[in-house]
């Protein structure tokens, strides 16, 4: 039998030895939380499109049994391949912005070399917004923050709900006149599931991660108008 806090009940946060107890022939039971008295994973019968739906919906049950009770470990190529989306559509931008140059500007491998420094700049942005997130959370809750694997588990939630980032790809292809809207919705949409995964982790109120995510976009702004001010084409 596992120990208690392998799983976390999904409704109230509360730790659980396990999810359900097999009786042999086929029969299992959910098990019941001791704390609230109600099933502490039900998501484990769910179909994954409703736990996926319910995630987007941004549902605290749904981010619990995927970050405490399933063991995903997709978080590192998820972010790979948003900051791959990220690179790629301000790529396009810088594209369309420079589309009456010089024909010598259209050298392709000058074009690949754009790719990469948008890559370069996502990644960058990215990571000092995810360190002013660490900073603040630190010095407002250093108990909740005192062991390398709550440091981890916090960074994993935060690449796994950057994962609105993929609908940037579509917004781009299927281009109309709303799509600055569009984008601007996505940006919203990931701050918003940001701000979730980090309530849910820590086990925090409402405005503690939107303080934090503010700090990190100021960490953020403030690191590309550093590079901008040394020069960097940003
Ligand atoms: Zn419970």
């Amino acid at each position: 039998m596992a120990a208690l806090g392998a799983y976390r009940c999904i409704e109230c946060n509360g730790e659980a030895a396990e999810l359900y107890r097999d009786y042999r022939r086929g029969v299992l039971r959910i098990s019941i939380c001791k704390s609230c008295q109600k099933p502490v994973d039900k998501y484990i019968e769910y179909d994954p499109v409703i736990i996926l739906i319910n995630a987007v919906l941004c549902k605290a049950q749904a981010y619990r049994h995927i970050l405490f009770n399933t063991k995903i470990n997709i978080h590192g190529k998820l972010c790979i391949f948003c900051l791959l989306c990220e690179a790629y559509i301000r790529w396009l931008q810088l594209q369309d912005s420079s589309q009456n140059t010089d024909p010598d500007d259209l050298i392709r491998y000058a074009k690949e070399w754009d790719f990469y420094r948008m890559f370069g700049i996502a990644s960058l942005e990215q990571t000092s917004f995810f360190i002013g997130i660490f900073i603040t959370l630190w010095w407002m809750t250093p108990e909740m923050l005192k062991r390398k694997s709550d440091f981890i588990l916090l960074l994993k939630a935060l690449l796994l709900s950057t994962y609105g980032k993929l609908l940037l790809i579509p917004a781009v292809i299927w281009e109309h006149d709303y799509t600055p809207l569009c984008l601007a919705f996505i940006k919203v949409f990931v701050l918003i599931s940001n701000s979730q995964a980090i309530r849910v982790t820590l086990n925090l109120n409402r405005i503690l991660p939107w303080f934090a995510i503010f700090f990190g976009l100021i960490l953020e702004n403030g690191v590309v108008c550093l590079f901008q001010k040394m020069g960097w084409d940003v």
